[in-house]
């Protein structure tokens, strides 16, 4: 059966994709483990030279690619054009500081020498999700090729162009053949290609349900696997804030590739002491929004991705306020075809609204007022979900309040949550295991070999 890939601003097909057979699948996995072997023996600087020309193609292109992601799934085309752009950024990261992370560790013991080395595992297969559809691949792959793996995509279904868009971008970087592959397989075939002995570590980013059955697979393969999954990240602002900047930031953490993102602020405490002046401002900004036509260069916000994703996020709203939350924005007349959805800020939604704690993956900001910090981080902390936290704070015993007790693999203070390379990305509890990016993203799929010389 054929795939389609569906602009979610107007509903028409774009593209429609032949998924790959059985045998497709044994060819690329035969192929990814020969590249392997040759692929392992290679030197940093050879890596280092094919990630930069890596980021010279994405650069090059990136409007092209950028056009074909707001296609894809609808998010403005500066941030898809931005996207690509980052996306050379940590290739760059990589070529430069690659070798460097994963330099030998001299360890004192009685033997006359003893290190750890850290040497390549083999193909790693990728399932990932299309929010991000460049940025979430380049940063699993760039340090996996660069530690000496090699890359298998699964992609999610609705962006297959973005898929083999990669796969292209590699290749015209030079990257030998079977260095990176995209499968065109939906998710039922992940645990095949799981199983295969040839495939020796798996990373997800998406979904709980799908980062449990990998995870759950993986476990019973006893092969390492990253799992990169959801959020409701908070957002505290303390009276001490710059009260512009927390509002500008809020709106643009909770906006930010159409709301659809798993770092995005999703629940916000507020101090009663500036409670009314901050969601005044709040409500202001984001009704203020320009919703439109995703390729356009004064949009703010385009459509959601896929028609279930926006079906859900109208229900969570709907039930929220049945069950008392109060919305504060209008809502503005949208096109009638295409997966539109306009911004909503739920205020006091009370514990058994979806609001309260379930990830809402669309513009809608949970917003609540607090007494206290100690009442935010309880608030914040109650939640499956540990992803990435924020505060605007000035007072530096707030600052280490927040970064002690906030149970999130990150906490921002006076900005918003954000990836960076240079900086280790991944969550606690239900938001997964394992970091990406810096040091530690390249160092999560090697064997750390010891080494020990009488
Ligand atoms: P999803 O449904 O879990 O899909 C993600 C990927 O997993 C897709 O390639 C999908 O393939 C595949 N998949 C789905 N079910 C699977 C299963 N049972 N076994 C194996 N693979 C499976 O997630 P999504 O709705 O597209 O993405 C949104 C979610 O991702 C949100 O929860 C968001 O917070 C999270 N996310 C997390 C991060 C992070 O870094 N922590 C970043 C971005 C997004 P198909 O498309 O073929 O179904």
């Amino acid at each position: 059966m054929t795939v389609s890939s569906i602009n979610p601003a107007n509903e028409e097909t774009i593209e429609t994709f032949e998924p790959h057979s059985g045998v497709d699948i044994d060819h690329a996995l035969a192929k990814a483990d020969e590249r392997f072997a040759g692929w392992r023996l290679t030197s940093f600087k050879e890596r280092s030279a094919l990630l930069v020309r890596t980021a010279d193609v994405l650069e090059s292109k990136a409007d092209a690619y950028g056009r074909s992601i707001t296609l894809e799934m609808g998010k403005p085309l500066a941030q898809a054009v931005g996207e690509v752009k980052k996306c050379a950024w940590v290739c760059r990261h990589y070529a430069e500081h690659g070798e460097a992370y994963l330099a030998d560790e001299k360890i004192r013991s009685d033997a006359s020498s003893s290190y750890v080395r850290n040497l390549p595992l083999g193909p790693v297969l990728a399932v990932m999700p299309w929010n991000f559809p460049f940025w979430q691949v380049f940063r699993f792959a760039a340090p996996a090729l660069m530690a000496g793996n090699v890359g298998l995509l699964k992609h999610a279904s609705n962006v297959w162009r973005a898929a083999l868009n990669i796969e292209e971008a590699f290749r015209e970087a030079g990257f030998p053949e079977g260095c990176f592959q995209t499968l065109l397989i939906g998710s039922d075939k992940v645990e095949g290609v799981l199983r295969d002995r040839r495939v020796r570590a798996a990373t997800l980013t998406g979904s709980g349900p799908a980062g449990s059955s990998v995870a759950s697979i993986s476990g019973e393969e006893i092969k390492p696997s990253v799992l990169e999954l959801g959020g409701t990240d908070a957002f505290i602002v303390m009276p001490s804030a710059d009260l512009e900047a927390a509002v500008e930031t809020a709106i643009d953490g909770r906006t930010q590739n159409n709301g659809q993102s798993c770092i995005a602020a999703k629940r916000f405490f507020v101090h009663a002491d500036i409670y009314d002046a901050f969601r005044d401002k709040f409500v202001e900004g984001m009704q203020a929004l320009k919703i439109g036509d995703p390729m356009a260069d004064d949009t703010k916000m385009g459509p959601l991705a896929m028609k279930a994703i926006r079906d859900d996020l109208a229900s969570q709203v709907e039930k929220s306020v049945k069950a008392g939350a109060i919305p504060l924005l209008d809502t503005p007349k949208l096109p009638e075809d295409g997966y539109w959805f306009a911004p909503q800020i739920l205020e006091a939604a009370p514990e058994h609204a979806p609001a309260y704690d379930k990830e809402m993956f669309g513009p809608v900001a949970a917003l609540w007022k607090v007494d206290s910090l100690d009442q935010a981080i309880s608030r914040a902390n109650d939640s499956v979900f540990g992803l990435g936290s924020a505060i605007f704070t000035q007072e530096n015993g707030e600052i280490d309040k927040a970064v002690r007790d906030l149970e999130a693999g990150s906490t921002f203070v006076n900005a918003k949550v954000a990836s960076d390379p240079r900086l280790p990305f991944g969550g606690i509890k239900s938001s997964g295991y394992g970091r990406e990016l810096a040091a530690d993203g390249i160092r999560s799929f090697v064997n750390r070999k010891t080494v020990s010389i009488a």
